[in-house]
Formats: structure tokens, sequence, C-alpha cells
């Protein structure tokens, strides 16, 4: 495509900012709300010229100037609810980690194709003696369960053998030495045996 610096700019000159002043009170018309005859500028406005008293006094234009005053409000408002769900925010996540200080794991483990055991770590928050319950264990599975240190250096029993339904049963009945420790905090979990490994 040919292109000649002869041709118009595509950009039109700006049209000079017209400021109308009042015919009473002779501020710029914007102003006439601050001069001491409002009531009449407006009055005569409308009589001469009906299009910029629209501009000015319709019921759309100052509801477009309340629209302004509000974003500023809404801005303010807004503020605060970010603050406000800021804290909610922080307060739930406080709550989430004191819940799961006092959460009682039961993790089934798989140890190869046939092979599983059950992992129980928690039960010492709600004051069970962990010796009794592994024992408690042993006896109503008939299999080997015992309290050991997991990875992390915590308490924790572990039962042979996949018992993590029937344990977390035994905590919602309230079975023995696990009496009192509420439902809502047991939490389930898998472990998988890492795919490759022999
Ligand atoms: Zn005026």
């Amino acid at each position: 495509m040919a292109s000649t610096s002869e041709e118009t700019p595509a950009v039109q000159p700006v049209a000079p900012i017209q400021v109308r002043y009042c015919e009473v009170c002779s501020f710029p018309l914007e102003y006439c709300e601050f001069g001491s005859s409002f009531t009449k500028c407006k009055e005569v406005l409308r009589e001469s010229d009906p299009d910029l008293y629209d501009r000015y006094y319709s019921e759309e234009a100052l509801q477009a100037k309340l629209g302004t005053l509000s974003l500023d409000a809404q801005a303010k408002l807004e503020k605060d609810t970010a603050k406000k769900e800021a804290k909610a925010v922080a307060k739930a996540d406080a709550a989430l980690k004191k819940k799961m200080a006092s959460q009682v794991t039961i993790k089934r483990i798989e140890r190869n194709k046939r092979k599983h055991v059950t992992s129980i770590h928690g039960l010492e928050t709600f004051g069970v003696d962990l010796k009794k319950a592994a024992k408690q264990f042993a006896t109503k599975f008939a299999t080997g369960a015992s309290v050991t240190k997991n990875p992390q250096g915590l308490d924790e029993i572990v039962v042979q053998g996949d018992v993590s339904a029937e344990i977390v049963e035994m905590i919602e009945e309230g079975q023995g030495v696990l009496k009192g420790i509420p439902s809502d905090n047991v939490v389930e979990v898998e472990e998988k045996k890492k795919k490759g490994g022999s």
C-alpha cells in the first residue's frame, strides 16, 4: 500500500473546550450551584437552552453525579469487605490447623499386592492410651498391632491387615478405650504403594 505524507492525519484536531457562562450569576454553568442564585440560574437556563439544562440537571445527569459519589463509597465498602474476608479466611485457616492438630488419621497402607497395614495416628490427642488401644485392636482383629514411631517421629499404632473401615466404625461406636472421639475428627486416608517400587 502506497502512503503519502500529504494525506490528512487520522487524528482529528480536538475541539477547544467551550465554557458556557451563566447569564444570571456569570459563573461557568457547572458552578451555578455555588452561587447565590442557583434556583434562578436553573430557571433561566431551562428557558434559554433546554438541552443544556438537561445535560446538567436532568434526572439522569443527577443520577450520574450521585453514581460517581457512591463509587467512592463503594470503593471504601469493597476495601472493608476485603479486610473482613481476609480476616475470615485467616480464622478458618487457624480453625483448620487446630482441627488438623486434633485429628485421628486412619491410614490404609499397601505393603504389596496382598498385604496391607493400617496406621492410626492422633488417638493420644483424645486421651487414649496407645498401648491399650493397640491391644484392643490386636484382640478385636486377631492380628498384630503395635505402637511405633512414624517417620515424623510421632507415635502411631500399626495394625496388620486392612482394618481401616472397621477402626472407623469402632471409633464411631466408641468401643472400649476409643470412647469420646468425635467422628468428625476422624480422617481416613489411603497410601498406595509407589509405582515401580518392588
Ligand atoms: Zn448561574
